[in-house]
């Protein structure tokens, strides 16, 4: 089966979150995590290689993505994604910027566009403004996020901070006006010295649309929802067949467990609604600084736990008690002693019997991937848009099979933990 799309997550949850859009628009899809060794997966149209680069210094990101390009150049991928977060999470220093400028080097590509808009979420893109629900981002709580704080909605602004290539604007007026309006000013935008172009999309009407005009642009970026429409690009040209099932998820089962570093709102929200029905765990980032051993304490908490009702095992805190954490310890420092935290006890979870695990937060999940050693996902039934169950086969500390949610920061319902087993239910 020929290779088609090849993509490049900034981290785990996004990759999940768009491996599960072209999942459900008919592209078989493998996310690999991190950099795949091997030949590509023979059951596949589409691969996501997810990173863990969002925040990673930018020399370090391009190296990485680079990397993985070059993977999915040799596998003979016939169009490039780079997929970073629906709110544009980075810095004034990148990642999205320097990342989309080397990969639009090493391909030769003279334009894309960047398109984080996804309505489903409530993220739309207006004259370059990105809201978030019905509020700008930069009101959105996401001016408070730990590593990656939102300051300014205006993405070209954003982006152009990050570039050294002039950045545009394919406005809603023409993105309402059609596939081929849109594409007439990505040629009128090239012509003006643009390289990037932020486009306004409100609906998923609008993404389809954008993504007709992209077909022929060699790499697209943005966020999970431009990928409903590029499936169809590659049936229209015959490369794809009209329906394509999502695979079979494995069947697991074990003890259900949360584990949440992520401190986004809509996590804060989810938290406070499973504490109230299910037992719960604080660690705390200062007695890990102290050295306390807060997992070995996490662990035996959960070992007298687990049952028939889910654990939840958080980190997430209010954006005051965040503050203070990084102000005693560092931004950084926080943040590793919190992600080595839960990623071990991850680990321990699993040696307890967890075979059904749900983690929030995208750096939070790629830390405990790796502390878990899972390097392949199959992407199942979606719970809410953007997370799907997954499962994956681990090897150590036996061979088993496990079902894994892996929810962006700010996406699910409040009730997210509640209800997100019933759907594995349904599946497995
Ligand atoms: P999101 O998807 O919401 O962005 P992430 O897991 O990507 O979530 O990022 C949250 C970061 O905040 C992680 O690096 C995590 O370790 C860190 N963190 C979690 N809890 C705390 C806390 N109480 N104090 C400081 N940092 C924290």
């Amino acid at each position: 089966m020929p290779a088609l799309l090849g993509c490049i997550a900034d981290d785990l949850t996004g990759g999940t979150d768009l491996a599960g859009i072209l999942v459900n628009n008919g592209m078989r899809t493998v996310q690999m995590i991190g950099v795949p060794e091997g030949p590509w997966p023979e059951d596949a149209d589409a691969v996501v290689v997810a990173l863990k680069s969002r925040t990673s210094p930018v020399h370090e990101a391009v190296t990485q993505s680079l990397d993985a390009l070059r993977w999915l150049q040799a596998a003979g991928c016939v169009q490039f994604y780079f997929k970073y977060c629906s709110t544009f999470d980075s810095t004034p220093r990148g990642n999205i910027g320097p990342v989309a400028e080397a990969l639009m080097d090493a391909l030769r590509a003279d334009f894309t566009i960047a398109c984080s808009a996804f309505p489903a979420t409530r993220r739309s893109i207006y004259q370059g403004c990105l809201f978030v629900g019905g509020v700008l981002l930069n009101e959105s709580g996401m001016q408070h996020h730990p590593l990656t704080p939102m300051t300014d909605a205006n993405l070209v602004r954003v982006l152009q901070q990050q570039t050294k290539r002039k950045v545009g604007l394919v406005d809603h007026a023409a993105v309402s006006a059609g596939a081929g309006a849109i594409a007439d000013q990505f040629a009128l935008l090239l012509s003006n010295g643009c390289r990037l172009a932020i486009v306004d999309a409100i609906s998923d009407r609008d993404l389809k649309e954008i993504a007709a005009a992209a077909a022929e642009l060699l790499l697209v970026t943005g966020g999970s929802g431009l990928a409903q429409g590029l499936p169809q690009n590659f049936r229209q040209r015959g490369l794809l067949n009209a329906i394509a099932a999502a695979e079979s998820m494995l069947a697991t089962g074990g003890f259900k467990a949360v584990i949440a570093g992520s401190c986004s709102t809509a996590t804060q929200n989810q938290v406070d609604v499973m504490r109230v029905h299910h037992a719960a765990f604080r660690i705390d980032p200062l007695e890990l600084a102290n050295g306390d051993d807060v997992v070995g304490s996490a662990l035996k908490w959960a070992a007298s736990r687990v049952g028939d009702e889910p654990i939840l095992i958080y980190a997430t805190a209010a954006p005051d008690e965040v503050r203070s954490a990084q102000a005693t310890l560092g931004i950084e420092k926080s943040a590793s002693l919190v992600e080595h935290a839960l990623a071990a006890i991850a680990q321990g979870l699993v040696a307890l019997g967890v075979g059904q695990l749900i983690v929030a937060g995208g750096e939070t999940s790629g830390a405990v991937l790796h502390g878990l050693g899972v390097t392949r996902l199959t992407i199942g039934r979606e719970i809410d848009p953007g997370v799907p169950w997954t499962t994956t086969m681990l090897e150590r500390p036996r061979r088993q099979a496990l079902a894994l949610a892996l929810k962006s920061g700010n996406f699910g319902s409040p009730d997210f933990f509640l209800k997100a087993w019933s759907k594995l239910a349904m599946v497995s």
